[in-house]
């Protein structure tokens, strides 16, 4: 089977559990179970309750990867403040260019798009030479913000792997909401280690593209949400501190 393959836009919705500046914000308590998150989609990334590791879910299955870089299948009790979902549709497919590293490999992304102005799902499936995570570990109240919070993570590196990478390309006009740019995480073939993905180099894979035309928003029902500062001035700021790190 050629892996190049392209379906025209269908009407396709992504569901997203809170805001990427309430958890920048410090709402860490987890309102929503990973059993009513599965039920929005079999893809998709998020955190955990208490900012407990990353979340990759993967085939209709959570993960969580915690900061010793090991994964686990997550309970469908557990909880998420945050987390992007849905139903993948590999309607865009491409055959990686062998050897190259995320930020060439994102401008190649950029060109399997029709538009920029849709959001998208994106999984990388192959062997990769390294990919570094990091992963967000447990915090205890009271909270702090999360680009304070970020400075007890941990950064793994991996040589050699094979895995998947998954997450999304989210709009710039989504700033807030979401993290704008590409948010993506790694879990390996064997489901054992992962993380928030820092920085790749792809040996050899498959790029997949969902497009999203719609946005399904679910808001915390608590008092901490009432009480969040969701429009800070140093947005950007906080945004670069806590996803891209560099
Ligand atoms: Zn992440």
């Amino acid at each position: 089977m050629s892996a190049n393959s392209t379906l025209p836009i269908e009407r396709h919705t992504i569901f997203q559990n809170s805001l990427m500046t309430a958890l920048l914000d410090g709402i860490y308590d987890g309102e929503m179970t990973v059993s009513e998150l599965l039920g929005h989609g079999n893809f998709g990334l998020g955190t955990f309750d208490a900012l407990d590791g990353e979340m990759v879910i993967i085939d209709g299955t959570c993960y969580q990867l915690r900061g010793d870089g090991t994964a686990r299948v997550a309970d469908l009790q557990q909880r998420s403040p945050f987390a992007v979902a849905t139903n993948f549709v590999p309607r865009i497919v491409r055959d990686a260019p062998p050897g190259w590293a995320r930020k060439d490999l994102s401008a190649f992304i950029d060109g399997m798009m029709p538009s920029k102005n849709y959001m998208y799902a994106l999984r990388i499936t192959g062997t990769f030479s390294m990919v570094k995570v990091r992963t967000v570990t447990k915090q205890q109240r009271p909270y702090r913000p999360m680009a304070d919070a970020i400075g007890d993570d941990a950064e793994h590196v991996f040589t050699n792997i094979d895995g998947v990478v998954a997450g999304f390309r989210t709009p710039i006009y989504e700033k807030g909401i979401s993290v704008p740019g590409c948010h993506v995480h790694f879990i390996d073939a064997g489901r054992t280690r992962g993380g928030h993905i820092l920085d790749f180099v792809l040996d050899e894979g498959v790029i997949e593209l969902c497009p999203g035309t719609d946005l399904k928003l679910r808001l915390p029902v608590t008092n901490d949400f009432l009480d969040a500062d969701l429009a800070p001035e140093d947005l950007d700021a906080q945004l670069h501190t806590t996803e891209v790190k560099e």
